[in-house]
């Protein structure tokens, strides 16, 4: 028999997987350009050929063993030591190959520092609405999720629901900006009054109290909007990165974790990190994988792509008179529901063949998330749903 933990899990998750396999089955009935699906994350702008290239040219030249063969658990010393120059260039930090472990993706960098940190029942805070993995992967290692509503008007955090998150057993904060579901771009101003807060708190308990920053989508920040470093604001900061959205290669499994000298205790998190990552079975990141970062750490997608789609959506929603907040950033847009219930209003937009995910599935009732990771044209010529979807509810509320 299953454990009765995953058991419950899985029968209170909403799946946005099969959210999206119900599109596909859609798309097959009615025609691809037909259905509008904006229920997943998946990049939809091709790979930088610096990565076709970065692959060909590591195969061509890198020893054979050396390459397929186990790398040190935390990666190869070249790789991690590259990753460490890229940030320094870029955030004018002091990182050496020390600093850095490599990870499979942003995913296993979370689990490997809640297996770092979690003890049964520790508290780690995060800001609602929330990418729904976090939940998973902090309740696996027994420890316990708590949302911090952000501001309902801006969806930036909140300092008054954040201090009311804290506890004793708040062993640390997940925060995700750019941000999956809203799009949402955390301002300088948001991240200092969280930095004091966490200041405060720190003094309050006597303990230190992490701030782990998942930054998948760092590097999709649209019309010069800044995305500010976190480890400027924070001293106990850890950076988690992955190379998913920025290189569009999610099903390569190539991230890190980089973290300061500087981080209470260290010496300790990274010994403890380094024997999670075997503990919890990863053993190391992807070799091939790392390598091509040694030719490509500073690539990236062609981000214009992205945001002209965000454009369309984002004015055509607005103009209609849907409620959005701007989305500066990822490749989210979250939008009110027309009506409270957001699933109930998903089932109605796919009358629209339009699908998308509950803000339900993300701790934020009443709203729905559109992934416009989609084809410009798609995303243009599913206004005129929207615009019907619109309509319906305004002419005819009873009936829905
Ligand atoms: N964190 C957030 C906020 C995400 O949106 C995702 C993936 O969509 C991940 C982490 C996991 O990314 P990765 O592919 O690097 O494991």
């Amino acid at each position: 028999m299953v454990s009765n933990r995953m058991k419950t899990s899985l029968e209170n998750a909403i799946s946005i997987r099969d959210i999206f396999e119900e599109g596909k089955k859609m798309a097959a009935i009615y025609g691809k350009e037909n259905i509008f699906n904006f229920s997943i994350g998946n990049p939809s702008v091709a790979p930088p050929a610096a990565v076709n290239e970065a692959m060909k040219e590591v195969l061509d030249t890198e020893d054979a063993l050396t390459l397929h063969g186990y790398p040190a658990n935390v990666g190869h010393p070249d790789v991690r030591t590259r990753v460490a120059e890229y940030l320094n260039k870029s955030y004018d930090t002091s990182y050496t190959m020390d600093n850095i472990i490599m990870t499979s993706g942003a995913a296993s960098a979370i689990a490997i520092l809640c297996n770092t940190f979690l003890d049964y029942g520790d508290e780690v805070i995060t800001f609602a609405p929330y990418f729904w993995e976090y939940k998973s992967y902090v309740e696996s290692f027994y420890g316990k999720l708590v949302p911090a509503l952000c501001d309902q008007k801006t969806l930036q955090p909140d300092p008054a629901t954040f201090e009311a998150a804290f506890s004793e057993k708040t062993k640390f904060v997940l925060i995700n900006t750019p941000n999956n579901p809203t799009g949402a771009v955390y301002t300088e101003e948001s991240i200092q009054k969280v930095a004091r807060i966490l200041e405060q708190k720190e003094k309050e308990y006597g303990h230190p109290i992490y701030l782990i920053s998942d930054e998948p989508y760092r590097n999709l920040a649209y019309g010069g909007v800044k995305v500010p470093y976190l480890p400027h604001f924070y001293h106990n900061t850890i950076v988690v990165y992955s190379y998913s959205k920025t290189l569009s290669i999610p099903g390569e499994r190539i991230g890190y974790i980089a973290m300061e000298s500087t981080v209470d205790g260290f010496e300790e998190i990274f010994a403890t990190a380094t024997a999670s990552i075997r503990y919890l079975g990863y053993v190391n990141a992807p070799s091939l994988q790392q390598k091509i970062l040694l030719k490509c750490v500073d690539a990236s997608v062609d981000i214009s792509i992205y945001e002209k789609t965000r454009d369309v959506l984002y004015e055509g929603l607005t103009g209609m008179g849907y409620e959005c907040i701007h989305p500066d950033g990822a490749f989210y847009l979250f939008m009110k529901a027309l009506e409270e219930d957001d699933a109930r209003f998903c089932a109605e937009a796919k009358k629209e063949r339009i699908i998308m995910a509950p803000g339900s599935a993300f701790y934020g009732p009443g709203w729905v998330r559109i992934s416009y990771c989609v084809p410009f044209e798609v995303a243009k010529a599913s206004l005129p749903g929207f615009a019907h979807l619109k309509e319906r509810y305004e002419a005819i509320p009873a009936d829905l």
